[in-house]
């Protein structure tokens, strides 16, 4: 047995608050009767409908993806690009990225269909610590990424404190490597970041995504989470 609002969310209907609204809005039955209080429990024999149609009931399935470059984080496509649910083709569940990685962005993306699950780790005040490691154009100096650690200001706002380390530098032609772990998740942080300490990204990639990492994983391939890793993400 399972909450109304959760089975809802689960469903790729809408997220867990939305569900909830859905439910006091008297938008929903159950085996053809109205429900309009939260926090009833419901089974996987009854029957559930959102604005008079029923909604897809599948099991939750939760992926840790190695995005390959040039995909996108997306369902699908009006310009026909490559999207990370074309490495998904073999699974019948409807499974989406969790939050995103630029297109040129390699690494670790999980993907779901659990709503609720995708809400929690995307949402501002879960601080899901990610590792990223961005190949720059210049050498930043110790002060620059402690500049990167005590925040810089991106579009208006300051970023959280950080770690930094710089993984290796090439004197000859002025570039390094450097390992960046932040907490938030906006629009081409890393980037902007980088670019906030005047060292542009040339490449960058994801290793690490709160306690999970890549593991063996090749670009391209996946593997199910297993149970306590899904218990230990919420
Ligand atoms: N920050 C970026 O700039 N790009 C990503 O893909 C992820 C984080």
């Amino acid at each position: 047995m399972e909450r109304l609002q959760k089975v809802i969310a689960h469903a790729g209907v809408a997220s867990r608050r939305k569900a909830e609204e859905l439910i006091t809005e008297g938008r929903v039955t159950v085996n053809g009767k109205r429900v309009v209080e939260l926090g009833i429990k419901v089974s996987n024999r009854d029957k559930i409908e959102v604005n008079g149609l029923p909604i897809y009931r599948e099991e939750p399935v939760y992926y840790l993806f190695y995005k390959p470059k040039n995909t996108l984080s997306a369902v699908s496509d009006d310009r026909d690009r490559t999207v990370v649910n074309d490495y998904f083709k073999g699974s019948k569940e409807r499974i989406y990225p969790i939050g995103r990685l630029d297109f040129d962005t390699t690494g670790l993306l999980l993907m779901t269909n659990d709503g609720e699950f995708a809400n929690l780790l995307t949402h501002p005040k879960h601080h899901v610590e990610k590792t990223y490691v961005a190949k720059v154009n210049g050498i930043p100096t110790r002060e620059q990424l402690l500049n990167l650690e005590r925040g810089v200001v991106i579009d208006g706002k300051k970023t959280s404190k950080a770690k930094t380390r710089l993984i290796s530098q090439n004197i000859k032609n002025r570039t390094a490597v450097v390992e960046l772990t932040i907490h938030e998740g906006w629009n081409h942080q890393v980037k902007k970041m980088f670019a906030a300490i005047d060292c542009p990204v040339t490449k960058l990639k994801r290793e690490r995504f709160g306690f999970l990492t890549l593991g063996n994983l090749q670009p391209g391939m996946y593997r199910p989470l297993k149970a306590f890793e899904i218990e230990k993400m919420k």
